[in-house]
């Protein structure tokens, strides 16, 4: 009789085991052919840090270093200086994407909405100084890639800033 309940109790999983293999083989993929096919990219998703630029062009850093200094990893380094209209400028503004943990913390430091999260993910180079990326490529990136800004405290489902960069972008 044992032998009869334990036959029956392993045919029984059996058969569940093959029910999930068979449902999820007719089941639509989860997976993509990357790289010839492109990810679904979330508008909210936290990529590669950027600086944005006002409706004129104009960057909105003005190097006060409130970024530099939330950042737990010093991958960010700026140089101020005065123009002259007397107002402080990044004459530097680098980011090293090597240290970078993509935590937003930087973005959300930032009080004059001058940084986003841009939704590029491919970030790779030959050498370790490649991934230095300088004032003007971030600018760029900033202009031309959809980003998001995500601050703290917000919960799931609270409408955050995502932006579209100005000439429009898709993923990278
Ligand atoms: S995302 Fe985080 S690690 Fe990257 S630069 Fe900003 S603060 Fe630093
Ligand atoms: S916190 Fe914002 S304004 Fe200040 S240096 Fe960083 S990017 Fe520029």
């Amino acid at each position: 009789m044992e032998l009869l309940v334990d036959t029956w109790k392993a045919a029984r999983s059996m058969f569940k085991g093959l029910g999930v293999t068979i449902r999820e083989f007719f089941s639509p993929p989860v997976t993509v052919q990357y790289p010839d096919q492109r990810p679904r990219i979330s508008p909210l998703f936290r990529g590669h840090p950027v600086l944005l630029s006002d409706e004129q062009g104009k960057l909105k850093c003005t190097a006060c270093m409130a970024c530099a200094r939330a950042c737990p990893v010093n991958a960010i380094s700026i140089e101020s200086a005065r123009g002259e209209d007397r107002k402080m400028y990044p004459k530097v503004w680098n980011l090293n994407m090597g240290r970078c943990l993509q935590c937003n913390l930087c973005v959300e430091a930032c009080p004059f909405d001058a940084l986003g999260m841009a939704t590029r993910f491919e970030v790779a180079a030959d050498s370790p100084e490649g991934l230095v990326y300088d004032l003007p490529s971030l600018a760029e990136l900033g202009r031309t890639h959809p980003y998001s800004r995500v601050m703290v405290g917000q919960k799931l489902g609270e409408p955050a800033v995502a932006g579209q960069a100005a000439k429009g972008g898709e993923g990278n």
